[in-house]
């Protein structure tokens, strides 16, 4: 039985005080206590979630990292660096780190291959945009997308992992996918993983992400193909993200 999970992505949103507040508020309210927590907070903020929820239910990890150890990469942050605060998890390829700074699928790969290699577990983020699914293309792009990491890791690399998905046409848009639409394309990538390790595809958590709120959680958590969310906007917002969560438990 896979364990529900929810996780925030802050992106670059928040302040010193705003996140000590949410992290008190969400400590107060006992999440990670049945389903699985996780918040991303700014990489900067990492000393105070850290301090905020070490004695808590809930995790933490960084929204990227580099694929590199250590050396001359001016505003990179290694593995071992978010490991020294605790984190435990990771996203890689988040559609606005692949548009916005062009991390291409390899890219992407090699950082799964190094977060595995360092013991953090990437939450690995796959989706189409608006116009790959008006040509009929998701299918394809999340093969491509995942495909990748395969060859790199293989089906065990990739039985550590967490996939999202995450359609870019849903992405801060509230546009959320239907219940149905996010479920056949979890089934696909179900199958996909069953094509090479039946046991690996039952194991591994896929996320929904693209505009969960506290009243499309419980149905989208419903699904038999969805484990929980990966939420973006909502988590900033003190009780709708409680919302989302008990809809997890
Ligand atoms: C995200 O950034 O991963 C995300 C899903 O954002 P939002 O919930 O705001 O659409």
């Amino acid at each position: 039985m896979r364990k529900r999970l929810v996780a925030a992505n802050w992106k670059m949103n928040g302040d010193k005080a705003l996140v000590a507040d949410l992290l008190d508020s969400f400590k107060a309210a006992n999440l990670g206590l049945n389903s699985e927590v996780i918040i991303f907070a700014p990489s900067i903020f990492m000393g105070l979630t850290e301090s905020k929820l070490s004695d808590s239910n809930i995790k933490w990890g960084g929204q990227n990292c580099s694929d590199i150890e250590k050396g001359a990469f001016t505003g990179e942050i290694s593995l071992s660096m978010l490991k020294e605060f605790g984190c435990t998890h990771v996203l890689v390829g988040h559609s606005e780190r692949r548009t916005l700074y062009n991390e291409s699928n390899a890219i992407c790969a090699e950082k799964v291959k190094s977060a595995l290699a360092q013991d953090v577990t990437p939450i690995l983020c796959v989706g189409e945009t608006l116009e790959q699914r008006e040509n009929g293309t998701t299918e394809a792009i999340v093969v491509e997308q995942i495909n990748t990491v395969l060859d790199l890791v293989g089906i065990q690399g990739l039985a550590q992992c967490i996939i999202a998905y995450e359609p870019v046409w849903a992405i801060g848009t509230g546009k959320t996918a239907s219940p149905e639409q996010a479920q056949d394309v979890h089934a696909f990538i179900r199958q996909l993983l069953a094509a090479q390790d039946v046991v690996a595809s039952e194991k591994v958590q896929i996320l929904y992400g693209g505009s969960v709120n506290g009243a499309t959680a419980a149905e989208l958590f419903g699904m038999p193909d969805i484990d929980g969310g990966l939420v973006g906007g909502a988590s900033l917002k003190q009780e709708e993200f409680i919302t989302i969560c008990n809809a997890a438990d």
